[in-house]
This record gives structure tokens, C-alpha cells and sequence, in this order.
């Protein structure tokens, strides 16, 4: 394995999450996003397993299955708003969520 120290991890981590965070904000395709988003949750979950492995030498089966789950709920949780892009959480119960930038109900399929 390549031994690439922690700090860099990190500021990889960082800069990778501070792109998509742009890019989830500011870019109006929603499909584009809805195929992307499983992309940078397992890169991202990816990237911290591996930190917290360097770091401590190893992953306590604990933190594997709450990254499991916050990945599952995330993944089937987040959806984007048709008309705009932006992004939203609708929860299995009660309506869906109005969009922060233009009000419309996100409705939309979930990230695949
Ligand atoms: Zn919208």
C-alpha cells in the first residue's frame, strides 16, 4: 500500500469534499448529481476508513457498521430538486421536503 501520510489524507479529503459540496450547491443537474452522489459517499466513507485505519491501526467493527449505516440512509434519503438541482432530504415518512432555492416540492427518484 502506498504509504501517503495522514495530513495528506486529510487535506486530500478535504479539497475533495470541498468540491463536492461546491458542486452540489451551485450545479442545477440533478441528474448528473443523482449519479455521482453514490460515487463521492463511498469515496468519502472510503477515505475516512482508510484515516481512521492510519491513525489507529485498525477500524473497530463498530465504525464499519455505522458508516454502513449513514451511507444506506444518506444514499436512499438525499434526493434533488427537478427543477433546480438542489439538494434535499426526504425522509420515508410525511411529505416531501420544499427545495431551499426555489420552493418546489423534491419528489424526485432517489441517487442510483
Ligand atoms: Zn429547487
Amino acid at each position: 500500500m502506498i504509504d501517503i501520510p495522514v495530513p495528506a489524507l486529510i487535506a486530500v479529503g478535504a479539497t475533495l469534499g470541498l468540491g463536492n459540496s461546491a458542486f452540489m450547491l451551485f450545479s442545477r443537474n440533478a441528474a448528473l448529481k443523482r449519479r455521482l452522489f453514490p460515487v463521492t459517499l463511498v469515496v468519502g466513507a472510503v477515505l475516512f476508513l482508510v484515516i481512521v485505519h492510519r491513525m489507529f491501526g485498525r477500524v473497530p467493527p463498530i465504525m464499519w457498521v455505522a458508516i454502513a449505516v449513514i451511507m444506506t440512509f444518506t444514499a436512499v434519503t438525499v434526493r434533488f430538486c427537478d427543477a433546480c438541482g438542489m439538494p434535499g432530504q426526504r425522509l420515508p415518512f410525511g411529505p416531501p421536503p420544499k427545495c431551499m432555492r426555489c420552493g418546489a416540492a423534491i419528489d424526485g427518484p432517489p441517487a442510483r
